[in-house]
């Protein structure tokens, strides 16, 4: 038997969930490593218990396995919460936060562990536990930040109660797999929430966009990821606040230079490479942005949940009736059709990587992709070594800036070699 460190973290798949250590039966913690992620570190009295490697989404495979990346579901939405500050605020339409208020509001539980900002710089963001409606609708809005799981799930322990929790799919898979595992969990944590992800950031990420908006990214302490866009739903505007309350310029996603640093894999997670959960196939519901077009021009935003409890189904059918939210039914194809792009990454695209790692002698339990012996494409190759460049850069650092202007010159080659092998005769569409 061994411990999480020397199966995942040592290889590079550790997402800094924090489930281990806030189950262990040892004094495992949390730390935010230099490289801006979350770490375990695990103590010398380590007995080999191998309790951290049974929750550890990246070292353990839930059951039964899924048919689909969206796993099983009762019913998918698509739409927003009807009060307009509320869906300004929040990350697309607001249900993730519309329906943990509802749960709150209904007695279902009696807190919310969600993440919320810490007003300081290090680290800007964290998971807490929420009492209040308005606490709640106060956490709305992604953060693309590490945040970790240890301390709530040592509270929840303490406290007892009721919880629901908003997590990313592997976060939301090691809960599954610790919920199986202990009683005391399966008993108070009610819900889980899964905001469908396609990747993650180190800390190293806002302080490059910090920096690129002209401010020094050790004085910021205000971020939203998600400002409201002026042309199109997924323009989005970053914008950072210091110490001294002075804003940086804004920086819309399409429309300035950063989706090249989100979709280069710049600051991605190393974990993010290896991963296939999309949604979240295991969590009670799973939250996403209405990626399609007829959604896409309305900048105040549009979610599609997919539900997989009949008390979540119910609670968004009393929101409904009650005019907080507008929704209406949406099939599983189309959620699924939303993340058409990220989720080629997660699946054919993930094969041959997987393949890589496993002949490196690493294995990653995964529910449906199996490792396949094929050539990773080059646009891939290219966001590995951007991923593992940015891991230790500076904003600002000159490799990063040309590796930056490399990618998008081969993102632009690689637009226009699809479209030329769309037109060839023949042709079946976007194929790769
Ligand atoms: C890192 C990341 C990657 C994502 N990738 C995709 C994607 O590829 N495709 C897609 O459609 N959607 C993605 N999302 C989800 C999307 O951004 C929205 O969160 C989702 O559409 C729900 O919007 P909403 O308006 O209903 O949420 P809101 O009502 O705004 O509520 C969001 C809730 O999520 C919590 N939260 C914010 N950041 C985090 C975090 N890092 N970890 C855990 N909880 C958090 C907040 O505290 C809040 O409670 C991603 C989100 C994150 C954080
Ligand atoms: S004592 Fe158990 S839970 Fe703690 S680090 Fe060792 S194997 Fe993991
Ligand atoms: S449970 Fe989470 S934090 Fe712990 S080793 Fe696994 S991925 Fe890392
Ligand atoms: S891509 Fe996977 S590993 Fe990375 S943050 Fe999202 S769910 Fe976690």
């Amino acid at each position: 038997m061994s411990n999480v460190i020397e199966r995942v973290v040592a290889h590079g798949l550790c997402c800094g969930c924090g489930i281990c250590a806030g189950v262990a039966p040892c004094e495992m913690r949390m730390e935010l490593t230099d490289e801006g992620v979350y770490e375990p570190t695990v103590p010398a009295s380590c007995t080999d218990c191998g309790v951290c490697l049974v929750v550890c989404p990246f070292a353990s495979r839930p059951s039964p396995p899924t048919q689909s990346p969206l796993g099983e579901t009762l019913g998918c939405y698509v739409g927003h919460v009807a009060d307009e500050a509320h869906r300004r605020q929040a990350a697309s339409g607001g249900l993730t936060t519309a329906l943990l208020a509802e749960l709150l509001r209904s007695d279902e539980i009696d807190a919310v562990a969600a993440v919320r900002a810490t007003g300081q710089h290090s680290p800007l963001f964290e998971v807490a536990l929420l009492d209040t409606e308005e606490q709640v609708l106060g956490s709305a809005s992604s953060r693309y930040y590490p945040v970790e799981f240890s301390g709530v799930l040592r509270q929840m322990r303490q406290r007892g109660g009721r919880f629901a929790v908003v997590a990313l799919p592997c976060a939301a898979r090691g809960l599954r797999l610790a919920r199986k595992r202990f009683g005391w969990l399966a008993e108070c944590l009610r819900f889980v929430i899964a905001l469908t992800c396609g990747q993650n950031k180190s800390t190293r990420y806002t302080d490059h966009l910090a920096w690129m908006s002209g401010l020094r990214p050790a004085e910021v302490v205000e971020v939203d990821y998600r400002a409201e866009p002026a042309g199109r739903a997924d323009d989005f505007v970053f914008v950072a606040r210091d110490r001294s309350g002075g804003e940086g310029r804004p920086l819309p996603f399409v429309s300035s230079p950063v989706a090249r640093v989100w979709s280069g894999r710049f600051y991605s997670l190393s974990s993010c490479m290896y991963c296939e959960d999309m949604f979240g196939e295991y969590a009670d519901a799973s939250v996403m942005d209405a990626w399609l077009p007829e959604f896409r021009a309305d900048v105040r935003g549009t979610s599609i949940i997919c539900v997989r409890q009949p008390a979540l189904d119910e609670a968004m059918q009393r929101l409904r009736e009650a005019g907080r939210v507008q929704i209406e039914p949406i099939s599983r194809e189309r959620a699924i059709e939303s993340q058409r792009f990220n989720l080629r990454f997660k699946s054919v695209e993930l094969a041959p990587r997987l393949e890589a790692l496993r002949r490196q002698g690493v294995e990653v339990p995964t529910v449906r992709i199996r490792p396949r012996a094929r050539p990773v494409s080059l646009m891939n190759r290219l966001q590995q070594f951007n991923q593992r460049l940015s891991a230790r850069a500076t904003p600002g650092s000159p490799v990063v800036s040309l590796a930056l202007a490399v990618t998008r010159a081969v993102t632009r080659l690689h637009r226009l070699a699809m479209a030329v092998r769309r037109r060839l005769p023949g042709s079946k569409g976007d194929r790769q």
